[in-house]
């Protein structure tokens, strides 16, 4: 999934392995499975239980890692990051896990989320003496941890972690130790897992079945656990009473592989009942085929298509060897690069009613190309179904959504959007209709989802210099 062309960045994807003696090329495997959740850049930190050894670089996982870089990471640990592109611009420097050498103990980060007190917490931090290197939100929790006055070093990280509000999926390595955190709300998922003896951690399951590990449960919202040779210890960041629950609803929308369960729910037939929902609220549209926009409404059209009783065809075809040189920054090279990534099958939409589903609409930009798209193939009409409810809201915990200007249902009305993408209909997912297809096992709130870019109800505290995720690294 490349996302630039659909004004949806995704965020980074966390992996860690303790107890294997092939920990980097493990490491490696899951980044692999990770790699959809960021392009941008790589990184793997191994420890041998003398000191930490990184390997990282900008690019895919493919062109970064080569064997004899594996082979020469020896270790029994390592934590490894894929990172997304950013507005403000990539360098190495920024590319995760970050390494910190220190006397008192070197140790490495790898973090999935954004802080929404980063820059509360930089200043009170600049202000007795830290000095900071890049904008990311992990170099934050690092000068947390080393100020903290607590002691022994496990006091010090959960004292720096009750500090953070936000989101965050977090792996710290040192060399005799892997901690793992996630907030307090679980808006970022984390599962944890084992592969023999070994335990393994990564920001979705996908990345377990392809190295053949267990998986074992998701991590608990504002969980902390110490893995050591001893085995694995359970903490709490905060004794304060728990919060509820908000995963990330557009993780099972969009960014999460079909084939990853997050808390314990199938992504792939989530977004099959997301499409069956669909299909109920529009009950009785008259159309001849339903087709969905790839890789992501791909299962969503088969729920409709199953529900409706339309039948489902391959109405759009990706070029999945389009690579990240198409990320073009004018309008018009962008409209070339969703003609090269996206192609319709003339022969399915041909003078047929098109319905067409796809998992959201940020800016209408994309939606407008595709439905223009399907329309010069010959489709008679096409009839937009979308998986999410309108995006009205920006995202402050990690998805780089835009900012509320630049979201078209900030400012339109269903119709206006509607005329905006040249559709012969609209139609959005409702929040209820969400909460349900996603049919998670809770009883929190929305069944525990966050819903927040839809509803504007942040399940945190929002900041009045609260930094969007696109204006920082991940
Ligand atoms: S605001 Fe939207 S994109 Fe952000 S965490 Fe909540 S559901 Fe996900």
């Amino acid at each position: 999934m490349f996302t630039e062309i659909r004004g949806l960045n995704e965020e980074c994807g966390v992996f860690g392995i303790w107890g294997h003696t092939e920990s980097a090329q493990l490491s490696y495997y899951g980044l692999h499975a990770l790699q959809h959740r960021g392009q941008e850049g790589a990184g793997i930190v191994v420890t041998d239980g003398n000191s930490l050894r990184p390997i990282k670089g900008e690019g895919l996982v493919n062109d970064i890692f080569n064997e004899e870089k594996l082979r020469a990471a020896t270790g029994h640990a390592a934590i490894a990051h894929v990172r997304y592109p950013t507005a403000g611009g990539g360098g190495i420097e920024n590319v995760q896990p970050l390494l910190f050498r220190s006397s008192t103990g070197s140790l490495a980060i790898a973090h999935n989320g954004n802080l929404v007190n980063a820059n509360h917490l930089k200043q009170n931090l600049e202000r007795s003496g830290s000095i900071f290197n890049s904008t990311s939100d992990t170099e934050v929790v690092i000068h947390l941890i080393k100020k903290s006055s607590h002691s022994p070093f496990r006091a010090k990280v959960k004292n720096a972690l009750s500090l953070l509000k936000g989101a965050f999926a977090l792996m710290i390595l040192t060399k005799d130790m892997m901690i793992v955190a996630r907030d307090r709300n679980g808006l970022r998922p984390l599962s944890l897992g084992k592969l023999g003896d070994a335990w393994v951690v990564a920001s979705e399951t996908c990345a377990f079945d392809l190295i053949g590990a267990e998986y074992v449960r998701d991590v608990e919202p504002g969980e902390l656990l110490y893995i050591t040779n001893n085995g694995i210890e359970v903490d709490r960041i905060t004794d304060e009473v728990a919060a509820p629950r908000a995963m990330c609803a557009m993780e099972y929308v969009y960014f999460a592989r079909p084939d990853s369960n997050i808390d314990t729910v199938n992504v792939h037939m989530a977004r099959k009942r997301m499409g069956r929902e669909l299909a109920r609220e529009v009950a009785g549209i008259e159309a001849d085929v339903v087709t969905g926009v790839p890789d992501s409404s791909l299962s969503s059209a088969i729920g409709f298509a199953e529900e409706s009783g339309i039948p489902y065809e391959l109405g759009l075809i990706k070029n999945r060897y389009v690579g990240r040189t198409f990320i073009q920054p004018t309008q018009e090279l962008r409209e070339r690069g969703v003609k090269m990534k996206l192609s319709p099958v003339v022969q399915v939409v041909k003078d047929k009613r098109v319905i067409m589903v796809d998992d959201s609409i940020v800016r209408g930009t994309t939606s407008k190309r595709i439905v223009r798209m399907l329309k010069e193939a010959g489709a008679a009409e096409v009839h937009v179904m979308i998986t999410s409810p309108p995006m009205t809201n920006p995202c402050f915990y990690g998805i780089d959504t835009s900012t509320s200007e630049q979201l078209i249902a900030s400012s339109h009305s269903v119709e206006e959007i509607r005329v905006a993408i040249e559709a012969d209909s609209l139609t959005f997912l409702t929040p209820e209709g969400m909460v349900r297809a996603t049919a998670r096992p809770f009883n929190d709130p929305n069944g525990g989802l966050c819903l927040a870019c839809f509803t504007g109800e942040y399940p945190t505290e929002i900041f009045s210099d609260t930094v969007l995720p696109h204006e920082k690294e991940c």
